[in-house]
């Protein structure tokens, strides 16, 4: 379907929210994944924006269904929720990072953003947890709430805001000392500062907070850790005082083992962890995102010839350590930061999570139960269970003997609400 189609569909759903809210849909899978595991001959009733039914078909609850539709050789599953995306930015082969961050207008960026989030949500992600605005303010606030009021398509939205990074560390860097640049995150130190960053961010009702635990600042560009021990407890205790959790961008064993022991939620990237630092993790209920995909998109643009050249060694790297925290038992969460590459790929992460050693099965549920657990919305979406909301996807074949049938979308609905059907 085209997407001056699927946007006047959006219009008159929205418009007319009342007959949205009232109808009952029948769905007819070949099997339904429930986020744990398949059900082959389940169907599933869906009532306004939620789910009514999902089991087998004997037990259906008797009620008037306004539309059936007919999913033969299809399966039907959660609606995928990506752990770590940036809407605000676009990949890096087309414009670099710094030149996304100095030069495009924030009405730029946020008109990109608009794209992205209806890009991701036709290819079935229907949350989204994005992992910093990188310059552009509280754009990625404001593009949340823009899709909670309905004013545009796209998933709903678990944002971070401007993000904090201790002073020096962060870019766009190297200019003349007099220059004054924007940078990507918001600087913050010491107690009193970080106090009053934390409190700030949060003000603006932003979903979590997102600290960068190192960065490439040591000697010859190499990660080190940014923020102290204390400094990584005080953000956690402000931040948890919210109601809400912190995650870090770690890719140090220093920094990892810092930011765990500090008391955040979530690893991103976690390149250098070492078998010591996945013990912690497993006995602090911290999950990794591994982001495979940026790695491998950034190996690309500098030159890596994949398929033909061998793997330079940021690759074989990954590959080691994300088969290690596999095998030391890490909560892995779907998270391939997306925004490096193509919004509307994010499928490309499942897949190289599926090439690096992890069952597929264990890949779907990363990317729907799993995933909903650990950002404490199980109780709305993730699994396809009576009473969470109806955001499922449909897909031609099985995806738990082959990831890449998620790329054979055949119909999305968020809330109830049909944004693709093919
Ligand atoms: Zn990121």
């Amino acid at each position: 379907m085209n997407k001056i189609l699927i946007t006047l569909l959006f219009s008159v759903l929205t418009i007319f929210p009342a007959f949205a809210a009232e109808s009952v849909t029948l769905l007819r899978p070949a099997q339904v994944f429930d986020g744990e595991d398949m059900h082959p001959g389940w169907i599933v009733l869906v009532r306004g924006d939620s789910i009514l039914y999902a089991g087998s078909a004997d037990d259906m609850p008797e009620v008037d269904i306004d539309q059936t539709l007919d999913l033969g050789g299809e399966t039907l599953l959660p609606g995928l929720i990506e752990g770590h995306s940036h809407i605000l930015l676009h990949p890096y082969n087309e414009t670099v990072w710094n030149d996304q961050v100095l030069k495009e207008s924030e009405a730029e960026r946020v008109a990109r953003a608009v794209n992205h989030v209806r890009d991701s949500l036709l290819a079935g992600v229907t949350t989204m947890r994005d992992l910093g605005s990188e310059g552009a303010g509280y754009a990625d606030v404001g593009v949340r709430d823009a899709i909670n009021k309905g004013v545009i398509p796209g998933p709903r939205l678990l944002v971070a805001g401007k993000a904090i990074v201790a002073t020096g560390s962060y870019g766009p860097k190297g200019f003349h000392e007099g220059v004054d640049v924007p940078l990507g995150a918001e600087t913050a130190d010491g107690y009193d500062d970080l106090v009053r960053v934390v409190r700030s961010q949060i003000g603006r009702n932003i979903d979590f907070v997102k600290v960068y635990a190192d960065y490439r600042w040591g000697p010859n560009g190499t990660a080190s850790a940014t923020f102290t021990q204390a400094e990584l407890e005080t953000i956690v205790e402000i931040t948890q005082s919210s109601g809400r959790p912190v995650v870090a961008h770690a890719s140090t064993a220093e920094a990892m083992k810092r930011a765990i022991l500090a008391g955040i939620e979530t690893i991103e990237h976690g390149d250098g962890a070492t078998a010591e630092v996945y013990k912690l993790m497993v006995r602090n209920n911290v999950a990794l995102c591994p982001t495979l995909a940026a790695g491998d998109a950034i190996s690309q643009y500098g030159g890596w010839n994949k398929g033909v050249d061998p793997d330079p060694p940021r690759i074989q790297n990954k590959k080691k350590s994300f088969k290690a925290a596999l095998d030391a038992g890490v909560t892995i969460c779907f998270g391939g930061d997306v925004g490096v590459y193509p919004h509307g790929d994010n499928v490309r992460e499942l897949e190289m999570m599926v090439d690096y050693g992890m069952p597929a099965g264990d890949v779907l549920r990363s990317a729907t139960s799993v995933n909903a657990d650990l950002f404490h919305i199980d109780k709305k979406v993730g699994r396809v269970r009576a009473g969470l909301l109806a955001d499922l996807l449909a897909v031609n074949g099985d995806p738990t003997e082959n990831i890449s049938a998620l790329r054979n979308v055949r119909l999305v609905m968020k809330d109830g609400i049909i944004y693709r059907q093919e």
